[in-house]
């Protein structure tokens, strides 16, 4: 069952059109990548998802519910987690604190997401802009996770973070895959990462969805066409 769909959506900034018709199709349990080389539209559509900017045309629906109209506070509560671009966490409150703001019932809890980022437990009386990088990145994964959503959000969840990070990060993204199953949408550059982790690939360009499949499909060829790598 389809959990999110996109389908022709176009988005813009002021006059500026940014997506041209974005077509993608996230089943439940899967994990899916979002891929395109840098401003084809990556963090514009999870941003229309969520309703900022809105979608000017198209549809899109969230767990059998046509969203593309619903406000933005509203479309997190039904069950979409998101960890931004800039892994934003509130600097002045604790670790536990950030977990417990936006916690909402269910299976991640305080201990399980500490489970999953031990480094979180050691650090759960510290002020979170005491964290690095790599920590923070850690604690705006884990507190999406405690909004238990059905579907994660991941974008750029390891960007400009030291390569011990990266790997602790994606190791735990790993296992929300294998063991809890959890439906994700990863906007990441590191294909090989990616790889071990998603089920199915979406490539952008231009603000359009130009190319869905397996990721194990993504060749040479389209790696040079359409992801410059
Ligand atoms: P990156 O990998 O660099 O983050 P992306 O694929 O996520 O790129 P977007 O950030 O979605 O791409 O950008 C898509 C297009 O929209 C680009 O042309 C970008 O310049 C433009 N854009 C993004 N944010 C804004 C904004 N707030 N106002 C105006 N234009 C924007």
């Amino acid at each position: 069952m389809s959990l999110l769909r996109l389908s022709g959506v176009t988005a813009f900034y002021g006059a500026s059109q940014a997506l041209f018709g974005v077509d993608l199709d996230l089943r439940e349990g899967e994990a899916a990548a979002l891929l395109g080389r840098n401003g084809m539209g990556k963090t514009t559509t999870i941003h229309t998802i969520f309703g900022a900017p809105r979608a000017r045309s198209g549809e899109i629906e969230f767990d059998g519910r046509d969203i593309t109209s619903t406000p933005t506070h509203l479309i997190a509560r039904l069950g979409i987690g998101l960890t931004p671009e800039g892994r934003r966490c509130f600097p002045n409150l604790t670790v536990e604190e950030n977990l417990r703001a936006a916690a909402r019932p269910g299976p991640w809890t305080m201990a399980s997401v500490c489970d999953l980022f031990p480094r979180l437990a050691e650090r759960a009386g510290q002020a979170a802009a005491t964290l690095s990088g790599g920590e923070q990145q850690m604690l705006a994964i884990a507190r999406a996770l405690t909004t238990n959503p059905k579907l994660l959000v991941l974008d750029e969840a390891t960007e400009g973070l030291a390569p011990l990070m990266r790997k602790e990060i994606w190791a735990s993204v790993r296992r929300l895959k294998a063991e809890a199953g959890l439906s994700m949408l990863i906007v990441d550059k590191s294909l090989r990462e990616l790889a071990e982790i998603a089920d199915r690939a979406f490539i952008l360009q231009r603000g359009q969805t130009v190319w869905t499949g397996d990721i194990a499909a993504i060749d040479d060829d389209l790696k040079a066409s359409l992801l410059g790598v």
